[in-house]
């Protein structure tokens, strides 16, 4: 049985509602759902474009990091997310991120650190994303980044002083 958290977000159609599903579907497919924060505002990340809605969800699992990985592109598939028209429209914007009805991403899987093809775990551009350390916060203030050996409440802190040191705080 392994530990798995997870941060699901999206920012198109009843965000409320599909973040319901995604957690139901989650607790039936990945594993009971222990703890979630509420659900969080931010502003896109990468691109403009309608507020996204965030929510942290620790797992308890039987699944392999990517039996999870699995699970959770198959639900969003399924919650409406449609990755050949994201493709088209990166393509057309020039944008790395495009918006979108649900993304789950695997933050933590227990204290491993997987470098594969398909999965990196932790997720490596959690130190830089308030909108995922936010909620996180919220469930597990306390636990350490398996590599930087820093607690997230920790590296909230850190990004927090490093926005605030440039100009315009970005
Ligand atoms: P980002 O990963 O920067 O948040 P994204 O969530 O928009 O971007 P996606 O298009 O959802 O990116 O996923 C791209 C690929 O990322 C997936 O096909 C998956 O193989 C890979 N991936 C690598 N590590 C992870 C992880 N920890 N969680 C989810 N997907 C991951
Ligand atoms: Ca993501
Ligand atoms: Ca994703």
């Amino acid at each position: 049985m392994a530990r798995v958290v997870l941060l699901a977000g999206g920012n198109t159609g009843d965000v409320k509602r599909t973040l319901q599903s995604a957690q139901q579907l989650v607790n039936d497919r990945v594993g009971a759902v222990l703890r979630c924060s509420h659900r969080y505002e931010s502003e896109p990340w990468g691109f403009s474009g309608a507020r996204f809605s965030n929510q942290a969800l620790e797992v308890s699992t039987d699944l392999a990091p990517e039996e999870v990985l699995d699970a959770v592109q198959r639900i969003e598939c399924e919650l409406g997310r449609n990755r050949a028209a994201e493709t088209l429209e990166k393509a057309r914007t020039g944008a790395a991120y495009v918006s979108r009805p649900i993304d789950i991403d695997i933050l933590f899987y227990d204290d491993a650190v997987i470098r594969s093809e398909r999965l990196t775990v932790p997720h490596p551009r959690l130190a830089e994303r308030e909108f995922a350390l936010v909620p996180l916060c919220e469930i597990m203030r306390g636990r350490r980044h398996p590599v930087s050996g820093l607690t997230v409440a920790q590296m909230l802190d850190a990004l927090r002083a490093q926005s605030s040191e440039q100009p315009c705080g970005k």
